[in-house]
């Protein structure tokens, strides 16, 4: 091979919002290596999916080519015949029923410039806001935890903070799994410098058994634990108050609404001892900073928002915000749930969390756009799919989701799919949901196409194409413009950058990010000042309310909905595994890790596998109250008594957890409550 035939093309992965960056090297379409060298979250690390997850860039099963329905059956089309068909079917949607009627879904895979797009086109092109990204599947409790108390809604630090911090608390997060290699920061603190590590979780993964302290309530609890603990730091005046009385309002209301959540309480909830409760209380008040990262755990139960402002008054009674190595972390799932939040891909949010009920920031997008946006907050996933059984909602524009893997509830997520007049999926695969589409769109993956994504620190970062798109696919923000322009627009982006500019003239946060702050291994952690200047440490001078303070909130104890009982006896826990990604679209077509991980199981505990006569490898079916699924047992004693833990990455849909899962959901966001699922289990 000779050298000069060799590119070399920084890229940033998709896998998981750390946000590693590296360089991939390729000869033509041949991937030969990835290398991390300079990335600001991962220095020279990076995870078994980073390093080979890839080779599904060049899978014969890509798309290649627009795909049209006839009867039962897609066929081949040309784009000009593909965006053609689709501005006269939507058109004839808007005309007959109004913008309403009509649904994007952009998503968290995708580029900010991609999700900015999207967001652009409902709102200026179609005159929707029924607009929404899959942040809504996974971290929207938590942004509503910190917005309530704090302001913004994204981690309040940066991951090096997570490394300097005396304490860190991991609740309902995987770590390990599931944000590797900043896991991996966290073990080498640990280790290394005396970090001490507090884990909350149902499965003893490994984190949980590094932790100094292990902590295991029961499922949808830890609201209870959080505020007795609180409850415990006011009632022994073990709080802050210098930091309380200069920063935060409200505390009055907050010490009453703690009344219910005494030690022997929270015991009798949670199944943790109180004085476990009392030492985690005196780890916090005299840790030299504390960090609390929580993740799916947390959020995708009835009360995730709840449990997240739960965290966020623990940690101003604490002081633990203001200063390095101290504060909230809700750590991202998807590469890009936070930029695509950022870019208003939201249905109540235009870009950077400005309302669009708010006239003064409709009128600056309008005076941009040259069109009127409209007032009234739009469907979010969750309620789509309602509107979509209660006939207001006619057509779908849904890019890079498997929505009907991914959303719980699937059976019932089918069936609104089958309802829809016209449905446009457009994806780098023929992906399960395609199977309901009308239209099907070719789509360039991240190795193919320029952007930014925002990781979960607030660290936007270029990514560069490395490869051309495959066939006719192409790079998604091509294809949102096409679709604009076949309704009417007049869009002439020929650059990400264009759309950049475009996003920093109208969104405070990322007001002074350009592409040449960006360039190579640059990155800018928002808000990003006018003049370039990023924030590596939020509320340094305050928090971003009208007084400058901070505001705790008396939250309330949702309790889970679906507790086993005699029929469904068996809690049904679901999340990710270290090797596949999501839904695996992506993970189970690169031949490296699936060579090492195949398929999905259920893990069973060893007390359990006893008692049904049941050893590894033996197939059971699962039956929720909403669906059932076949899948072998792994017997492990990750997991407890009479509580399952399955994969929510598959190769089979009809293998997905959420054919298990039900509706229900976070009562402030909708988040879906995939952790509160009762099972029975039987034998096969
Ligand atoms: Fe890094 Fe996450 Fe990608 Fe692994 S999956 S390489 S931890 S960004």
């Amino acid at each position: 091979i000779r050298e000069e035939s060799i590119r070399r093309t920084k890229t940033v992965c998709t896998y998981c919002g750390v946000g590693c960056s590296f360089e991939v090297w390729t000869k033509e379409r041949h991937l030969l290596k990835v290398e991390p060298a300079h990335g600001p979250a991962n220095g020279v690390s990076t995870c078994v999916k980073g390093k080979f997850g890839w080779d599904y860039v060049n899978s014969g099963e890509r798309l290649t080519t627009p795909l049209i329905r006839e009867g039962e059956r897609f066929r081949p089309a040309s784009w000009e015949e593909a965006l053609s068909l689709i501005a006269r079917r939507l058109g004839k949607i808007r005309r007959k029923h109004g913008p309403d009627a009509l649904s994007f879904i952009a998503s968290s895979k995708c580029t900010n410039e991609e999700a900015w797009l999207m967001q652009k086109l409902a709102r200026a092109v179609v005159g929707t806001n029924n607009v929404d990204n899959c942040s809504r599947y996974c971290q929207s409790p938590a942004t509503m935890g910190l917005w309530r108390t704090v302001g913004y809604g994204g981690d309040s630090g940066s991951i090096r903070d997570l490394e300097q911090a005396g304490l860190v608390i991991g609740i309902g997060t995987n770590t390990a799994e599931s944000h590797p290699v900043l896991a991996t920061r966290v073990k080498r603190a640990h280790k290394l410098r005396g970090q001490r590590l507090i884990v909350a979780d149902l499965r003893e993964h490994e984190m949980a058994r590094r932790a100094d302290l292990f902590l295991r309530p029961n499922p949808g609890t830890d609201f209870v634990w959080l505020s007795a603990v609180a409850r415990f730091i006011l009632d022994e005046e073990l709080e802050d108050r210098a930091f309380l009385g200069q920063w935060v309002n409200g505390l009055d209301e907050y010490r009453a609404s703690l009344a219910p959540y005494s030690l022997n309480y929270a015991e009798a909830v949670t199944g943790i001892p109180a004085d476990t409760l009392r030492q985690v209380a005196r780890e916090i008040v005299q840790a030299d900073g504390t960090c609390i990262m929580w993740a799916m755990g947390v959020t995708q139960q009835c009360g995730g928002s709840e449990t997240s402002t739960a965290i966020s008054n623990l940690l101003l009674i604490t002081g633990n915000y203001m200063r390095p190595g101290a504060g909230s972390y809700p750590l991202r799932g998807h590469n890009n749930v936070q930029g695509a939040s950022d870019m208003g891909a939201m249905p109540g949010f235009v870009g950077g969390y400005q309302p669009v009920d708010d006239p003064a920031v409709r009128a600056k997008f309008a005076s941009r756009w040259g069109a009127e946006l409209p007032a009234n907050r739009g469907l979010d996933n969750h309620e789509m799919v309602d509107a979509i059984y209660a006939g207001t909602l006619k057509a779908m524009y849904l890019k890079g989701e498997d929505m009907g893997i991914v959303d719980s509830n699937a059976n019932h997520v089918d069936g609104a799919f089958e309802q829809l007049e016209f449905f446009v999926v457009q994806d780098v695969f023929f992906t399960r949901t395609a199977q309901f589409a009308d239209v099907v769109l070719p789509a360039s993956p991240s190795l193919e196409k320029d952007g930014t994504f925002t990781n979960t620190e607030r660290r936007i970062q270029r990514l560069y194409r490395a490869l051309e798109p495959l066939g006719e696919s192409r790079p998604d923000w091509q294809i949102i413009q096409g679709v604009a322009n076949a309704l009417g627009a007049d869009w002439r982006y020929t650059h990400p950058s264009q759309i950049m500019d475009e996003i920093a003239s109208l969104v405070p946060l990322y007001a002074g990010v350009t592409y040449e702050r960006l360039e190579g291994f640059a990155s800018l952690q928002w808000p990003v000042a006018p003049g370039g200047a990023d924030t590596p440490l939020l509320f340094r001078d305050g928090f971003p309310f009208p007084d400058g303070k901070a505001r705790l909130y008396p939250a309330q104890f949702i309790a889970p909905l679906e507790a086993p009982n005699a029929e469904y006896d068996l809690h049904f826990n679901n999340g990710r595994m270290l090797e596949h990604f999501h839904e695996g679209n992506m993970t189970f077509r690169s031949e490296g890790i699936t060579a090492k991980v195949p398929g999905s199981f259920v893990e069973v505990s060893p007390e359990l596998a006893a008692e049904r006569g049941l050893t590894g490898g033996r197939f059971v079916r699962l039956v929720s109250r909403h669906g059932a699924v076949r899948v072998p047992v792994l017997v492990t004693d990750r997991v407890q008594g009479r509580q399952l833990y399955m994969p929510m990455n598959t190769p089979h849909a009809e293998q997905a957890v959420n054919r298990l899962t039900g509706s229900h959901t976070d009562l402030s966001t909708h988040t879906p409550a995939y952790k509160d699922t009762a099972v029975r289990m039987e034998v096969l």
